[in-house]
C-alpha cells in the first residue's frame, strides 16, 4: 500500500514539475527545440501558368507541425525566428527537408521548375544563405531547376557591400530574386534601383480587390502598370476566384498563385501533380 502511495506521489510531483518547467520555457527555447526536432516542415504552394493551368513552380511555406497544437502558421513563429536570429537555422533545416522531399522524384520532374524560398532581412548578412542555396542546387541537379529567393519589400534587407556581392555570386549560379509583397512597402522602386530583381509578386491585398465592381480594380491596375514599366516578370498572389484569374490573364500576367488553383499542401499532395501534371 505504501509503495502505491509513494508511486502516486512521485507521479504527481513529476507532473507538477513538468507543468512548472514547461511554463517557464521561453517561446524562443520552444522554437529552438522545434527546429532541432525537425518540427518545422515545408508546405508547397504551386504557381500556375494562368493560360495553360500547368504548374510552373512552387513556393515553400514553413509550417510548425506541433505534436499537440497541430499545424502552427508562420505568422506566429517567423517573427520570433527573425527577432532571435533562429531564422537562419530554421531556413537551413527547411531547405534540407525540401531536398529530402524532392530527391526521389527529381528524375521524373519536368525541366525548369521554379522553387521559391522566403528570405528574411537577416539572411542578407549571412553567408549561410549562399552555402544553403548552392547545396540545394547541387543536391537537386538531376534536373534543371531555378531557385528564386523571395525578399519582402515590407522589411527590406540592408544592401551592404557584403550582401550585394553575395547576391551577385548567387546570381552567377543562376539564382533569381523576387520582390515579395510588391506595393505594400515604401521602398519598392528605390530598392529596385540598387538591387537586381527578376520577378515581382503583386501582393494579395491588391488581387483581393479585383471584383465585378469597376472601381475595385483601380488600385491593382496601377500596381500592374508600375510592374510592367519595370519590365520585370510578374507573379500575382492570392488569386481566389475565376474572375480574378481571368482578369489577370487578360492583363498578360501569366504566373498565378492562390487558393483558386492550389492551397499550400504537404509534399505527398504536391508530388502526384508534379509527376503526372494534374491541373488543380
Ligand atoms: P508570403 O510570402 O506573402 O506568402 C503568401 C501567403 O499567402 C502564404 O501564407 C499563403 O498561404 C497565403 N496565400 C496563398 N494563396 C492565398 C489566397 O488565395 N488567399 C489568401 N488569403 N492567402 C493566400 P502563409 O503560408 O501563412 O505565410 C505567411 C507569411 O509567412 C509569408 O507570406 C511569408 O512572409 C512568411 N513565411 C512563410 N514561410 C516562411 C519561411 O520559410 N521563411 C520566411 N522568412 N518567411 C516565411
Ligand atoms: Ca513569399
Ligand atoms: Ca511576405
Ligand atoms: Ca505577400
Amino acid at each position: 500500500f505504501l509503495t502505491a502511495i509513494l508511486a502516486i506521489m512521485s507521479l504527481v510531483t513529476g507532473w507538477i514539475l513538468h507543468r512548472y518547467l514547461s511554463k517557464y520555457t521561453t517561446p524562443e527555447e520552444n522554437l529552438r527545440r522545434a527546429i532541432d526536432k525537425g518540427e518545422i516542415i515545408p508546405f508547397y504552394q504551386p504557381v500556375v501558368n494562368g493560360a495553360s493551368g500547368k504548374i510552373d513552380g512552387f513556393e515553400i511555406l514553413a509550417r510548425w507541425k506541433h505534436p499537440e497544437a497541430g499545424f502552427i502558421p508562420p505568422d506566429v513563429f517567423i517573427p520570433l525566428a527573425e527577432k532571435t536570429g533562429l531564422i537562419i537555422e530554421l531556413t537551413h533545416k527547411l531547405m534540407m527537408r525540401v531536398i529530402e522531399d524532392l530527391t526521389p522524384v527529381m528524375p521524373h520532374l519536368p525541366e525548369g521548375l521554379h522553387i521559391g524560398i522566403n528570405i528574411s532581412a537577416a539572411h542578407g548578412q549571412s553567408e549561410v544563405l549562399e552555402y544553403d542555396c548552392l547545396h540545394l542546387l547541387d543536391a537537386l541537379s538531376a534536373k534543371k531547376i531555378t531557385l528564386v529567393l523571395e525578399v519582402t519589400e515590407r522589411e527590406p534587407m540592408a544592401l551592404t557591400p557584403k550582401t550585394l556581392s553575395m547576391f551577385a555570386r548567387l546570381r552567377s549560379h543562376g539564382v533569381l530574386v523576387a520582390l515579395d509583397d510588391f506595393g505594400t512597402g515604401y521602398s519598392g522602386i528605390s530598392y529596385l534601383n540598387e538591387f537586381p530583381v527578376d520577378f515581382i509578386k503583386i501582393d494579395k491585398s491588391f488581387v483581393r480587390r479585383i471584383s465585378n465592381s469597376p472601381d475595385s480594380t483601380l488600385l491593382v491596375d496601377c500596381v500592374i502598370d508600375m510592374a510592367k514599366k519595370l519590365s520585370l516578370q510578374i507573379i500575382a498572389e492570392g488569386v481566389e476566384t475565376q474572375h480574378q484569374a481571368d482578369y489577370l490573364n487578360a492583363k498578360g500576367i501569366h504566373f498565378l498563385q492562390g487558393y483558386y488553383f492550389w492551397r499550400p499542401v504537404p509534399f505527398y499532395r504536391l508530388a502526384p501533380a508534379l509527376l503526372f501534371g494534374f491541373h488543380r
